[in-house]
C-alpha cells in the first residue's frame, strides 16, 4: 500500500533496524519500544488486522513470533514475555498494517495491569457467550 510507512519498511524505502525476513513475513524492532529488544512481526503484504488477514499468513506469523521470543529469552532472560497484537483504535492499533509486538518484560519494565478492570459475569451469561461463540 503506497502510502503506508510499514510497507516502506518492507520495500527499504525507510530504514528499520531488520532481525528477521522471509518471503512471507517481516520483523525489526520498534523505534520507540517498551523495551530491549521489542520488536514487530508483521506479513511482508499489505493487510490491515486480525480480521483482514488471511489465516495461514497469520498461522505464519505465529511460528516467526515464537523463534523471536525464544531468541530474545535465549539472550536477554527477561522476567516474561509479552506478545499482543491490536486490532483498531480503540485497541491500541495506530499503524494499519497488521503487526504482532513482542515485548520483553524485565525487573523494572512498567506494564499495564488490566486485572483491575476485570468483571465477572453470572452464570447466564456466560453460558449465552458461550453458545453465540462455539465455532462450528
Ligand atoms: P500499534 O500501536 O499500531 O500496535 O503499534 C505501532 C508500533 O509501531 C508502535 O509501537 C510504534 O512505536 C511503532 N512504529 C511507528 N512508526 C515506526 C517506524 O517508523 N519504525 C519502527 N521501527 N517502528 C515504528
Ligand atoms: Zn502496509
Amino acid at each position: 500500500m503506497e502510502d503506508c510507512i510499514f510497507c516502506k519498511i518492507i520495500k527499504g524505502q525507510i530504514p528499520s533496524y531488520k532481525i528477521y525476513e522471509d518471503d512471507k513475513v517481516f520483523a525489526f524492532l520498534d523505534i520507540n519500544p517498551l523495551s530491549e529488544g521489542h520488536t514487530l512481526v508483521l506479513p511482508k503484504e499489505h493487510y490491515v488486522n486480525v480480521l483482514d488477514v488471511p489465516e495461514d499468513v497469520y498461522a505464519h506469523m505465529g511460528r516467526v513470533v515464537k523463534r523471536i521470543a525464544e531468541k530474545i529469552q535465549q539472550e536477554y532472560k527477561p522476567e516474561g514475555i509479552l506478545i499482543n497484537q491490536n486490532n483498531g483504535r480503540r485497541a491500541g492499533q495506530e499503524i494499519d498494517h497488521i503487526h504482532v509486538h513482542i515485548k520483553p518484560i524485565y525487573k523494572d519494565t512498567e506494564t499495564f495491569q488490566e486485572a483491575s478492570y476485570r468483571k465477572k459475569f453470572e452464570d447466564e451469561k456466560m453460558k449465552r457467550i458461550q453458545k453465540e461463540l462455539t465455532l462450528d
